[in-house]
């Protein structure tokens, strides 16, 4: 049971009882709320008087992509929300339930609680709680969400009066339902400019998803009908980002920076940037996809995993791996050195005491010398936990090797987590218990990965030019 039902519930009354707009509270409600519950991200939306759809009137932690998803057809999403009862979907990739599955999948999302705003025994509308992690709610998170649905009944039935005077012009236009659809093997598009097309490439080193000119704002209007229009260059949805760039030319940058000022003012929740070239390394930095200037990085052909992307999934290993160990006090053991950046990174998420010991191993080579440990574990591990921490599992001979040698300590169980899994090129299967990224037959380096003892150092996971890579040599071999 979490403790801080009351602390959360009273920074939330203070937020609905402020001079704050509308929208900030409702935002700030989502935000706390997610936090409150440990979700990853939350929507409040409000039901239309005919009950026939939900708008969105305040989020946190899901991308302008996600809410751009059109409204909510409220008789085909989480329709028991409508009879006022709590629906939880445990899979919301498989679940028909689930309106827009293709977008939860895209923003990872896996679980959803749905809970009913309601108003003297009526629903007026729902809060949703979007976890990335399948994830149970307690009966105690239940009843503190309830407690926030009551504060938002009282703030929605205002908010309906607001939307209706205020905003709902704006809003009936934001709500477009022709949602930009992810690229999926799309083919490039023309782009105004060369500066564009070379952003578009880097995006792309970066492994970077983005839009190209995927939506307009309407910023003028004359006689209700739109009179000046803005489409930003790019969108990335990972970073719910639009991107305007610009040429180094000052009348259009004054005239764009007008804009964009603009469109903060009147849509005070996109996230947008004007960038010139010089800006795209320092921005992107900002975002955890660090300069490559000062590492090693010739011969890297893309990111395959950025910084940012593997703390993010570290955390989620590590939060998986705290709620199994709870009340142990598992010994991680790594090999030495590839696993170095991975142990360092997950130990410090785990809220588990824990020991640390490691072990290096010769590795085959052609000349048939067998493989042996060259450095054996300080500390006995008999009757203890242990979890195998591993840098990447390709064949699954290395582990195979490792695993019978630990396991004849007679260990009190034994558990796998390895961050990549190259399940392609798998000759000996051994079942991993926990996995950060599967990923297909290329060679990578980075984030304690090295080929000839070099790249250890990058904060990413990056793929090798194949041609660097010599053709007989077994490059697995020499880490
Ligand atoms: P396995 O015995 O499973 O074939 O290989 C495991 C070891 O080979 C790993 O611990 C790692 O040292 C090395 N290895 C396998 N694939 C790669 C790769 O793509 N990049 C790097 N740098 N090392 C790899």
């Amino acid at each position: 049971m979490r403790d801080n039902y009351y602390p959360a519930l009273k920074h939330i009354s203070k937020i609905a009882n402020s001079f704050f707009g509308f929208r900030k509270i409702c935002n700030s409600i989502a935000k706390s709320t997610t936090k409150t519950v440990h979700g990853d991200a939350c929507c409040i939306s409000l039901l239309n008087p005919q009950k026939e759809y939900l708008i969105t009137v305040g989020a946190y932690g899901l991308s302008d992509l996600y809410l751009r998803k059109g409204p909510l057809d409220a008789r085909k999403s989480l329709p028991e929300i409508l009879d006022g009862k709590i629906v939880f979907i445990a899979d919301a990739t498989k679940d028909e339930r689930v309106q827009h599955p293709e977008m939860a999948e895209a923003q990872g999302i896996s679980s959803i609680l749905g809970i009913p705003i309601l108003r003297k025994g009526e629903v007026i509308g729902e809060i949703r709680i979007y976890t990335r992690e399948p994830e149970e709610f307690s009966e105690a998170d239940k009843s503190f969400l309830l407690s926030v649905a009551d504060i938002c009944a009282i703030l929605l039935e205002k908010g309906e009066l607001y939307l209706l005077e205020k905003d709902y012009k704006t809003s009936k236009r934001q709500i477009n339902p022709q949602v930009a659809q992810l690229p999926t093997n799309a083919p490039r598009p023309a782009f105004a400019h060369p500066s564009e097309e070379e952003f578009a490439k880097l995006l792309d080193f970066y492994s970077i998803e983005w839009l190209y000119e995927p939506r307009s704002f309407p910023l003028h209007w004359e006689k209700d009908e739109v009179a000046e229009m803005f489409t930003p260059d790019f969108y990335l949805p990972e970073l719910d980002l639009y991107v305007e760039l610009t040429t180094l030319r000052q009348s259009l940058i004054t005239e764009k920076n007008r804009k964009v000022r603009h469109l903060k003012e009147l849509y005070p929740q996109i996230n947008i940037k004007l960038l010139n070239k010089n800006d795209y390394i320092h921005l992107l930095a900002k975002y955890g996809y660090w300069p490559l200037g000062e590492t090693k990085v010739e011969g890297i052909d893309r990111v395959l995993y950025s910084h940012t992307q593997i703390q993010r999934r570290v955390r989620v290993l590590a939060k998986r791996i705290s709620r199994d160990y709870a009340g142990k006090k598992p010994v991680l053991v790594g090999i030495l050195k590839g696993v170095t950046c991975f142990m360092s990174d997950l130990m410090q998420h785990l809220s588990l005491p824990i020991t640390l010991d490691f072990m290096a191993i010769s590795y085959y080579t052609s000349d048939g010398q067998v493989v042996k440990i060259t450095k054996d574990l300080d500390s006995s591990i008999t009757g203890q936990d242990v979890l195998m921490v591993e840098d990447i599992v390709d064949t699954g001979m290395t582990l195979n090797y490792v695993l019978k040698h630990l396991s004849a300590h007679k260990p009190a169980s034994l558990r796998i987590c390895t961050l990549l899994d190259k399940r392609a090129r798998r000759l000996i299967d051994i079942p991993l218990d926990y996995v950060g990224f599967e990923i297909s037959d290329e060679f990578v380096v980075g984030y304690g990965l090295d080929y000839r003892g070099e790249y250890r150092n990058l904060s990413f996971i990056g793929i090798l030019h194949p041609e660097l890579i010599e053709k007989d040599e077994r490059v697995h071999h020499l880490s």
